[in-house]
């Protein structure tokens, strides 16, 4: 088969040939039929040991299941999803008892520690699988698993009241599904970007109020809109951190769901006066991305997305900053992968 990948660490991702792998005890073999490009996929070349196939975004059918499969779920030629959350979740330690599988420190992620979705085939763990529903597009599905449902459950979680006021900083990967899953899941939504270009797909994404936090005013600007109760931060840096703390109401906080390299500072003396806290946010399990697919599903929520053929996924990840929003990697025919054009998927709202 074909497959991209990284053949030691820190080389650049290669096409290289690989045999068709074979699902072990435990696993099932997807034929993928499509694949986002991450951010993290950079990540993961940087972190591996020994040669791997990044790809953590895969919408694949199932092709073969190896032995101890629950066949009454899932069935050959079943769609499936795998995310982030790669499996292996080992159900004894204290985060599986607390149900949180995504902090098992067994649990694997997809691309990073076997091999991911930027291949013509791949092998999974069952408890990894997402049931993808029919009819749901297969290059739309794929970014809901990772960029969509880190920013739909580190939101969901928070337990904010539908009405209250919350912030979606960033506008790129993340933050454009963001904006769409606040305003659906009943939310008035404050879109935060930097400088005024990204206000009108903000405002079609859905929405509510736009602030330029560049501008010198932008605390004032929120603080006049109403009391913040909680933003969710997608594009985190030291810098734009201390700001957003500012801009929180009462009980406000502020949710980190993406890594950057530096430390932060914050005012304790902020922190308290108004009881306001930082914290992060780990994406979600198969279960969680179950979820985000379901929700998404129903309220008509898609990213904006472009097309690249496996042999172009080098070039994609390098380009990814320039990317609006999401690149996905397919394998489906030529014809089909003329239909996706940029800014046709915006939400009419
Ligand atoms: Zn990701
Ligand atoms: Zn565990």
């Amino acid at each position: 088969m074909k497959a991209v990948a990284y053949k030691s660490k820190g080389s650049k991702l290669e096409l290289i040939e690989l045999p068709i792998p074979e699902p072990k005890k435990g696993e099932v073999r997807l034929k993928v039929i499509s694949c986002g490009i991450c951010h993290t996929d950079m990540l993961c070349g940087v972190l591996i040991q020994s040669q791997r196939v990044p790809g953590h975004e895969v919408i694949g059918s199932i092709e073969k299941m190896g032995e101890g499969i629950d066949t009454e779920r899932f069935k050959i030629g079943m769609v499936v999803g795998v995310g982030w959350f790669g499996g292996n979740h080992c159900t004894k330690c204290r985060s599986c008892l607390e149900d949180q599988w995504i902090h098992c420190k067994h649990q694997t992620n997809c691309g990073l520690h076997y091999d991911g979705g930027y291949a013509e085939y791949m092998t999974c763990p069952e408890d990894a699988l997402v049931v993808i529903p029919d009819g749901m597009d297969p290059v739309e599905t794929a970014p809901l698993l990772c960029a969509g449902v880190t920013v739909f459950n580190g939101f969901r979680n928070q337990y904010i009241k539908a009405g209250a006021l919350v912030g979606v900083q960033g506008i790129g990967g993340l933050g454009h599904l963001g904006i769409q899953f606040c305003r659906k899941m009943g939310y008035e939504v404050i879109a935060m970007s930097y400088g005024n270009h990204k206000r009108e797909l903000a405002m079609q994404l859905g929405a509510n109020h736009y602030v330029d936090m560049s501008s010198k005013d932008c605390v004032e600007k929120i603080q006049k809109i109403g009391s913040v109760k909680c933003i969710i931060c997608t594009a985190p840096s030291a810098s734009a951190l201390p700001g957003l703390i500012d801009c929180l109401g009462v009980n406000g906080k502020v949710v980190v769901t993406a890594a950057f390299p530096e430390d932060f500072s914050a005012s304790s003396i902020k922190l308290i006066d108004g009881s306001k806290c930082v914290m992060g946010w780990a994406s979600g399990d198969s279960r969680d991305s179950t979820d985000t697919i379901h929700f998404a599903r129903l309220n008509d929520i898609k990213p904006m997305v472009k097309v690249f053929p496996l042999e172009k996924a080098a070039e994609a990840l390098e380009n990814i900053d320039k990317a609006r929003f999401r690149y996905v990697i397919s394998f489906l025919p030529e014809s089909r992968l003329n239909s996706y054009k940029i800014n046709e998927r915006i939400n009419k709202n």
